[in-house]
């Protein structure tokens, strides 16, 4: 049995949510999870050090990852290598909330030069929003194919079933579940293959045991829920 990890949950606070890395430990272990990604809510001014908060106690658990806003410009470039420096993974990416397109290599560009030199993977929002709608990640992963890609929401709604096209298409463009109902999971599983899925849950905002239950419905076996809940993003991490 490999690893089981989450790939995508908040810690800090901003108004209106907080999670800190004893709580989100908490749930996992009621939910029987392994380990998890962890990066800062991404409204206002990102604050990174909420992940050395959070993870600084749970080094085998949380797994830090930092965000950024690119319009920070190089300060966001000499950010990410610190903390890559002192062991963060991944980048998370949230274009609609910072107002860029995810494509727009003259912004993007630098900041994920960065993240390939640096050997990181990005988790970027996905859902159906203009600014990170499907083609956006089909233009990125192009132009990044070095660079492990995950669509947060999968699309959904309105844009599910291009987000498999895509998908299906790219190489490095994985597809992630966090809120993402059932019933669409269940076709990114079967139509693209477990291995180009991967389970995240958006914490704190969802019933985290829920969110790793719907799982068992969605993947259909133990084998594709192996690869979904972990195996995958373990891969892509180098993880064992
Ligand atoms: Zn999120």
């Amino acid at each position: 049995m490999s690893l089981v990890i989450d790939a995508h949950n908040h810690v800090g606070v901003r108004h209106g949510a907080s999670q800190t890395g004893d709580e989100l430990v908490a749930k996992m272990d009621e939910a029987g999870v392994d380990r998890a990604c962890v990066f800062p809510f991404v409204e206002g001014v990102v604050d990174n050090t909420a992940v050395d908060d959070a993870a600084g106690p749970h080094p085998d658990r949380l797994i830090p990852y930092l965000a950024l806003n690119p319009w920070t410009g190089q300060a966001a470039i000499d950010e990410l290598h610190q903390r890559a420096d002192a062991g963060a993974r991944g980048l998370k990416l949230h274009p609609t909330i910072h107002g860029y397109h995810l494509s727009d290599l003259e912004l993007v560009g630098p900041l994920l030069d960065a993240v390939r030199e640096r050997g990181l993977v990005v988790i970027c929002h996905g859902a159906s929003d203009l600014y990170n709608a499907p083609p956006e990640f089909a233009r990125i992963c192009a132009a990044y194919p070095e660079v492990p890609f995950m669509m947060a929401h999968s699309g959904t709604f309105w844009s599910h079933d291009q987000a498999m096209e895509v998908a299906a298409d790219t190489p490095n463009l994985y597809l992630e579940t966090a809120r993402v109902p059932v019933f669409e999971v269940s076709l990114s599983v079967r139509q693209l293959g477990p291995e180009k899925v991967i389970w995240g849950t958006d914490s704190p905002f969802v019933d985290y045991v829920f969110e790793f239950e719907k799982m068992d419905r969605a993947c259909g076996s133990a084998d594709a829920k192996e690869l979904v809940c972990g195996g995958n993003l373990a891969r892509l991490l180098g993880l064992d």
